[in-house]
């Protein structure tokens, strides 16, 4: 294989509040961020509707990807320092693998969209598909820069990302249960959002990672260090990514996507307030050209159009969403589930449509979990070189182990709690309403 690895003559540094500095060596790094379809990344938060309850987290997907390669970078180094193979088969790093590894890490997400997961499933679009069709397709800039490298380097990158190369140390280091991924959105998140139990030692951890056979592996010494990151997983799940608000306004534009696809999808002629940009994603007829002129702003700016839109659920949603009127929730369970059929009833009577105005959603999600069958246990090494899955060996991380952590939840709007102009019409349904919550809790009511 003929690379074209250039070295700048000058390594750059990009200041970074997590990581303090990241590091570029390679000219094709820097070539790679300074493509157009990189520096979308820096119009697309990384939390979405997170913002909407923890307000300093507006960091961006282009903070989030410099800071995974930085992780990487590091990774890469101190195993060519301390674990470079010396003979096929030995189990330990190759540093040739360094170049795709960099660029895997750099370009992980770089199909992410503007609220990413809303979008992809009112419009079917697919984040990680459109990652690899990125750095495939000759018609980008991104893959322009990875050809210059070798022509089957575009090629490799978008494999390690569908975790399909065959060296499993470079797959491990971008996805695994203890990744670089992971590593830099869990210690950026709790930065950004200012909450004080999503730290973990990074630096540890770097230091008792190791190549191992058929991925990566931690050193038994450094257990507490690896416990302490699962933790903070767990933590942020529960405390972050999890929040009622933040998932209720996820609802809020949810349903407003909808409603602008049942408004605009149907619409054969164009009209001033036409949302061009997104009429490829309305009519499912939209290329990857399409797909990366959208941005939070761009979503963003026809919300505030359709604020004075004729139609009412379109223009009352898009209100809720831009001036942050979240719906209220509840929780709910197997005992109480049976009695949301009768609270969209009377969210209806209230005049709102149950369509647009009610939802369900459950958060669960496994903090750590040993049995899923694509996603290895994290490996520890004993002295000896024998590897036991990290759940087998430390209780804490046993106690939370397969423990669903999230909750069921049911939505609707939170004038039906309160009095407000409209008491004297709709006062029987409050009361009714009222009637199945206790304590943010749906319950059944003593009859
Ligand atoms: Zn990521």
């Amino acid at each position: 294989m003929v690379n074209n690895i250039v070295s700048l003559n000058k390594e750059k540094v990009f200041r970074d509040p997590v990581h303090n500095y990241v590091y570029v060596k390679y000219q094709f790094i820097l070539d790679l961020i300074n493509t157009t379809e990189f520096q979308r990344l820096r119009r697309i938060k990384q939390l979405g509707t997170t913002s909407f309850t923890f307000h300093g987290a507006e960091h961006s997907r282009f903070s989030h990807s410099l800071g995974v390669y930085e992780i990487a970078r590091r990774i890469s180094e101190r195993f060519t320092r301390s674990y470079a193979t010396k003979a096929t088969g030995d189990g330990l790093w190759n540093p040739a693998e360094e170049p795709v590894a960099l660029a895997a890490a750099l370009l992980h997400d770089v199909g992410h969209g503007a609220y990413s997961h809303t979008f992809e499933h009112i419009f079917h679009t697919n984040h990680e598909q459109i990652t690899q069709e990125i750095i495939t397709s000759p018609t980008t800039e991104v893959n322009q820069v990875l050809t210059q490298v070798a022509p089957d380097f575009p090629a490799k990158v978008a494999s390690v990302i569908n975790k399909t190369y065959p060296n499993k140390q470079v797959v491990a280091m971008i996805s695994s249960q203890l990744d670089a991924d992971r590593m830099d959105y869990l210690l950026r998140d709790a930065y950004y959002t200012g909450v004080k139990y999503g730290t973990f030692d990074l630096n540890r951890i770097l230091e008792v990672m190791r190549p191992i056979e058929d991925g990566i592996g931690f050193e038994m010494n450094g257990m507490h260090a690896v416990e302490d990151y699962v933790m903070s997983r767990f933590q942020m799940y529960q405390q972050v990514y999890f929040h009622p608000v933040s998932r209720s306004m996820e609802v809020i534009l949810d349903r407003l996507l909808l409603r602008a696809q049942e408004i605009f999808a149907k619409q054969t002629e164009t009209t001033p307030d036409t949302p061009y940009l997104l009429l490829p994603f309305l009519n499912h007829e939209f290329n990857l050209a399409d797909y990366l002129q959208l941005d939070d702003g761009v979503l963003n700016t026809y919300f505030i159009h359709w604020k004075q839109h004729g139609d009412s659920d379109l223009s009352d949603l898009a209100h809720r969403f831009i001036d942050r009127k979240p719906l209220k929730s509840v929780k709910f369970d197997d005992n109480t589930q049976d009695l949301l059929p009768k609270l969209r009833g009377l969210v209806e009577q209230s005049g709102f449509n149950p369509r647009y105005y009610t939802a369900t959603d459950n958060s669960f999600d496994m903090p750590y979990d040993a049995e899923k069958p694509n996603e290895k246990q994290i490996q520890l090494i004993n002295p000896d070189g024998s590897l036991q899955g990290l759940a087998d060996v430390s209780p804490i991380v046993r106690a939370i182990a397969d423990r669903f952590s999230g909750d069921n939840r049911f939505f609707f709007p939170r004038e039906i709690l309160q009095s407000s102009a409209n008491v004297d019409l709709f006062q029987p349904e409050y009361d009714e309403f009222n009637h199945y919550i206790k304590n943010n809790q749906l319950i059944h009511p003593k009859e």
